[in-house]
């Protein structure tokens, strides 16, 4: 067995957490590829390392004084490095630092060099070999993430070695400059290299014990969800469940390697299994609730819409010639809505009706604003009657009204439009009756 273990920021954030990391890796001989990401926070009140190189590289970029707060970094390291009694010194690297932020190497470069140590620092402390993302881990000539080269490059580099610690979060440009993936990006790179390896598993260590089937801010300890598919795990992550970065999914989906969601700090739980598919039925009708505030609904009405073939293309043409991506778009007859992004289509508002009304003549625009989506997502939704009829009941009981219904032609999920303030109850609801009333 191969197994690609990713360890997140509070699972490296101190000594006492590297050894846990460290126990968690000796204790299974298969846990042969390790992608570390940068120390993360070791308190509440106590910033990622990520978030200081940030910090540090805009004060150096702006000409400001910022050694004091690269001398924090080092201290960072440095109380890890002493913790696990390691002979090594990343002095000569923070030299390599200054002078490439002297040069202004970029913000992605700064970012990265807290997983790039933190690498150095795990190799070290596990004796295997450390590799450096940027030559294995490449993006194209538009900043996309190049994953044919990547695929060739890395499995080729990894093929001979027993063991191996690459660090998360980055790789390199065709010019050789260091580029960072999203936020959260580590995830990204442990999937990567479990794909280039053939991993049986993809083992992602965090500091809880997998997903919840709903938001535990919004409900009170919500059940954890044992095994999820990709797909609904897309939809999920899609629509705000965070515990793993949304486009992690896809290199490990490509060759079908699962992903098993654990918790660093208790490691005999099961966590979550993230799998292709499953004859196991969830526990629930559904298997997660998730959401996201802060949308709008442009409705468009025309009479006799119906009959003009290419209006929706026209409306949809409008949106994108002011670069706003629709999330829905729910029809009637003669109206049909376009759900945007409230954030992103704000500050472009009035140029988007006026290409509306340019390209698509309507009669008449209607916004609303302040609205949420709410994802219902379940492998066994496809097999169930009454499961929308079951959402609505629930929703009507507490007096929410439902704006807008849409579900997904692969019957995986009932997307529902409710009022931002209706939110929170509107997934209490849906939890209560799928979940506490097992119905
Ligand atoms: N360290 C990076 C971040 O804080 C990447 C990661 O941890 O996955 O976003």
């Amino acid at each position: 067995m191969k197994k690609v273990v990713k360890f997140g920021g509070s699972s490296l954030a101190s000594a006492e957490q590297f050894k846990k990391v460290g126990e968690i890796i000796f204790a299974d001989t298969d846990r042969r590829y390790v992608v570390p990401s940068a120390p993360g926070k070791r308190c509440a009140s106590d910033i990622k390392v990520t978030d200081m190189l940030y910090q540090c590289y805009a004060a150096a970029e702006a000409g400001e004084k910022y050694t004091d707060l690269l001398e924090k970094i080092k201290e960072r390291y440095q109380e890890i490095i002493v913790g696990l009694g390691l002979n090594l010194s990343l002095e000569e690297e923070f030299q390599k630092i200054e002078s490439f932020f002297a040069e202004k190497a970029g913000k992605d470069y700064a970012a990265s060099r807290g997983e790039y140590l933190n690498g150095i620092v795990m190799a070290n402390y596990l004796g295997c070999e450390f590799i450096d993302a940027a030559e294995v881990i490449f993006f194209d000539e538009e900043g996309k993430f190049d994953a044919d080269r990547t695929n060739k490059v890395l499995s080729k580099r990894l093929a001979n070695l027993e063991r191996a610690v690459i660090p998360g979060f980055y790789g390199s440009c065709p010019n050789g400059t260091v580029k960072t993936f999203s936020r959260g990006g580590s995830d990204i790179t442990g999937s990567i290299v479990a794909r280039a390896v053939k991993a049986d598993l993809y083992e992602n260590w965090t500091d809880v014990s997998g997903f919840l089937v709903a938001d535990p801010h919004i409900i009170k300890n919500p059940m954890a969800i044992k095994m999820i598919t990709y797909k609904e795990l897309r939809e999920l992550s899609y629509m705000g469940a965070t515990v793993l970065h949304e486009d992690s999914i896809f290199p490990v989906r490509k060759a079908g390697i699962p992903i098993n969601i654990k918790n660093t700090n208790k490691p005999e739980d099961e966590g979550t299994m993230i799998v292709q598919s499953t004859c196991r039925q969830a526990e629930y009708t559904i298997t997660g609730i998730a959401g996201k505030k802060g949308f709008v609904a442009v409705n468009i009405e025309k009479d006799m819409m119906n009959t003009e073939i290419g209006f929706g293309r026209k409306v949809l043409e409008a949106f994108e010639s002011q670069g706003i991506s629709f999330e829905h778009v729910p029809s009637g007859i003669d109206t049909m809505t376009v759900f945007v992004h409230q954030e992103e289509f704000e500050g472009r508002e009035q140029a988007v009706l006026s290409a509306i009304h340019r390209m698509a003549e309507p009669d008449m625009i209607e916004l609303e604003s302040d609205l949420a989506l709410i994802a219902v997502v379940g492998r066994s939704m496809k097999s169930n009657r009454g499961v929308a009829a079951r959402i609505f009941a629930a929703l009507a009981h507490v007096n929410i009204n439902i704006k807008m219904i849409d579900q997904g032609s692969s019957e995986l999920n009932i997307i529902i439009g409710v009022k931002n303030s209706d939110f929170e109850g509107a997934i209490k609801a849906i939890y209560d009756i799928f979940v506490e009333s097992q119905l």
